[in-house]
């Protein structure tokens, strides 16, 4: 219901429901029934909005292209208006959910961690810094989504990583993180057994299971030597 009333006023509210979609995918509590709902509501108190723009012609569309493209006369350009969009999405988005993220550790929440001496920037400070316009607080506010979305990468990176150490079985052919190129013998679960060196010179090395960084093709140390 909420989202339906903030479309009505401002329609950046629709970046708020993919950060939302973001975080509930995140925390797990994904639910079709609840977003379905939620959607419905959000829909029928938006709706007398969305007739009024096709009975008038779209006028709000024709606004939101203009104020992007305002001294390039009546032409429709297109790219400043998906980056105005992309700039809407990453400033607005999730510091409206900061609350949710508390023990966020990116150098706006949580300056101390990275070297600074200064206190964090409240979520009051940036709004109030926003609301007056000032450039601080977009630049604040983007650092801490920015640092949102690399987050989320790097949990699916560790994730992918977890997968191909657990998954490993004797014949696997690998590179380990330090670089070293060989065919797993033996594995229990914290070591890996690695033949290493060309046909002549065979040799074994006992690895951590963990070093495993990437999985060769079967058949890619025979075609090394
Ligand atoms: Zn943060």
């Amino acid at each position: 219901m909420a989202v339906g009333i903030g479309l009505l006023t401002k329609y950046s509210m629709i970046f708020f429901c993919i950060s939302a979609l973001f975080l509930l995918l995140r925390l797990n509590q994904f639910s079709w029934v609840q977003i379905i709902t939620a959607t419905t509501i959000a829909l029928l108190i938006f709706c007398p909005n969305i007739i009024w723009n096709i009975t008038h012609d779209f006028p709000t569309l024709k606004h939101h292209v203009e104020m992007t493209s305002l001294d390039k006369g009546t032409e429709v350009q297109i790219s400043p208006l998906i980056e105005f969009l992309i700039g809407q999405f990453v400033i607005f988005s999730p510091i409206i959910f900061s609350p949710i993220e508390e023990n966020c550790q990116c150098p706006v929440c949580s300056p101390e961690k990275h070297g600074f001496n200064h206190p964090f920037y409240s979520r009051a400070y940036i709004h109030h810094l926003q609301k007056i316009n000032e450039m601080l607080g977009s630049i604040l506010a983007t650092q801490h989504n920015i640092w949102f979305y690399l987050q989320i990468m790097q949990e699916m990176r560790a994730k992918e990583h977890k997968n191909l150490v657990e998954n490993l079985q004797k014949q696997d052919e690998i590179i380990t993180s330090s670089g070293i190129v060989g065919k797993i013998t033996d594995i229990n679960s914290t070591y890996i057994t690695l033949e290493v060196g060309d046909n002549q010179n065979k040799t074994e090395v006992i690895v951590k299971r963990q070093a495993a960084e990437t999985l060769l093709p079967k058949g890619t140390i025979k075609e090394i030597f």
